[in-house]
Formats: structure tokens, sequence, C-alpha cells
């Protein structure tokens, strides 16, 4: 059974169609890159993999069940597919190592003993151990993204989203987050990703699929997306950004 499958989405804000027929089907383990111009709809439907959006036609299916199913625990939902955004959102207040194991003990009733430990894992797998009593302000932003991408991860997410993960970072911060993300995707966490990096979804990527007015125009594999891409609107993209 794929992980994901996203069966005919279509969403609209108001009067215009944001989401027009979205059909996609991830396996476990794949880590699937999305692209396209601004406004194409990229954030929109990532965030409807998780439910931080409505949609009002198609379904969608994490291991078979349909997450807009209205007996569906949302929070539950969410900690399964783990979601890190362009503005790190971590709590402010709050500090590294309690951002990380807030939910674990809040969702998950894990002891706080259990959540401090498993936290102190993540924070070395990101790099940021010695980090873990300091606040989010007291951090960069490479570091922050690194506390959010371990927070999503301490709830052991059957599916990791992130949405542009460095586009709000100063240049020299960017390596250190895509690292993060590399190793990820090698230990074989399912993965879609926003991006405009796009040697980085070279590297990494099972699968591209490019958007551009609410429909993925073209998928392919990365060696063929950036070497004989088929619609114009894909190639003047590639020709634009690369
Ligand atoms: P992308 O991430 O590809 O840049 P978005 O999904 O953010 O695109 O936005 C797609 C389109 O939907 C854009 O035209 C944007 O202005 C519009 N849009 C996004 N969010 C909203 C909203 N909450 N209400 C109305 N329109 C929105
Ligand atoms: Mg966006």
């Amino acid at each position: 059974m794929p992980i994901l499958e996203i069966r005919d989405v279509h969403k609209w804000y108001g009067d215009f169609h944001v989401l027009n027929g979205i059909s996609e089907t991830v396996e476990k383990g794949e880590v699937v890159f999305i692209c396209g111009p601004s406004g194409s709809g990229k954030s929109t439907f990532i965030r409807c993999l998780n439910r931080l959006e409505a949609i009002q036609q198609g379904s969608i299916l994490l291991e078979g069940v349909d997450i807009y199913d209205k007996n569906l625990d949302v929070n539950e939902l969410r900690s399964e597919v783990g979601m890190v955004f362009q503005q790190f959102n971590l709590y402010p207040h709050l500090s590294v190592l309690d951002n990380i194991t807030l939910a674990p003990i809040k969702v998950r009733k894990l002891p706080k003993h259990k959540a401090v430990a498993n936290a102190m894992e993540l924070l070395e797998r990101v790099g940021i151990l010695n980090q873990a009593h300091k606040y989010p302000i007291q951090l960069s932003g490479g570091q922050q993204q690194r506390v959010a991408i371990a927070r999503a991860l301490a709830m052991q997410p059957k599916v990791m989203l992130f949405d542009e993960p460095t586009s709000a970072l100063d240049p020299e911060m960017v390596n250190e987050v895509l690292n993060v993300m590399k190793d990820l995707a090698s230990d074989g966490m399912t993965m879609m990703c926003v991006t405009h990096e796009m040697a980085f979804a070279k590297e990494v990527a099972d699968r591209i699929i490019f958007m551009d007015h609410g429909v993925t125009l073209e998928k392919a594999s990365p060696e063929v997306f950036f070497t004989n891409p088929q619609h114009e609107r894909t190639k003047a993209f590639l020709k634009e950004i690369l």
C-alpha cells in the first residue's frame, strides 16, 4: 500500500480554483520534490496533506485512511505527517528542548524523561546538541530550522513535508539544513519537499513534480526532468532558475 494517495484533489479560495485535480501516489521511503512558479499552488497542495487546508473535492489517503474523515483526530494526523515551514514556527517562549518534547508529552503521553532522552538524541542527529537549553531567538536561522526538523521527527512521523525550508535562511546556513534533509532521505524517510534548490533536488529526489496553475504539469525522475523536460512551461521555468 502506498503511504500517500492523493486522488483528484480540487480546492478553491472563493472563486479561485487553486488546485485543479491533483493526483499523486507516494510510496514508503520515496523522496518527492515539488517545484514551480510562485503562486502555482505548491504551498496550498502540501498544506492539504496534513489538513492545514480544507479541500472541496477528491481525497487524500494516508496508509489507506482518508485524512479528511470527520472522525479523524487532526492532532494525531499532524504528528504522523510532520511539517517544516519556511519560517521555522518554533514556540518562542519555550526552550529548544521544550519545543521538541511538548507534543510527545502532550499528544503521545510519553513520560518526560523519555521525551527528553529522545529529544537529545534528535538534537545530536541534527548537530545542535549543545543548544538544548537555549531559546529560539538565541539561535541562528539554520539552527532554528534544525530544531524545527527535530521537533517534527520527535513524533516519529510517517511522512515529512517541507515547504521551502531554506528560503528564509542566509546563504551560509542553507547547507546545514540541506545536509540534515539529505541524511533523513538516505535513512529512508518518506519526504515531500517544495524547493527552489534545484541542485539539491537533482541530487536527492526520487521524483520531481512541476506544478503550474494548480496542476502537476510534469512528473519525472531528476535525470529526465533536468535534461529532457517535456512541457514548454517546464523548460521556461528551468531556464529562468538554473
Ligand atoms: P506557491 O506556494 O506555489 O507560491 P500558494 O499555494 O501559496 O502558491 O498560492 C497559490 C495561489 O493561491 C496564489 O495565487 C495565492 O495568492 C493564492 N492563495 C494562497 N493562499 C490563499 C488564501 N488563504 N486565500 C486566498 N488566496 C490564497
Ligand atoms: Mg509557497
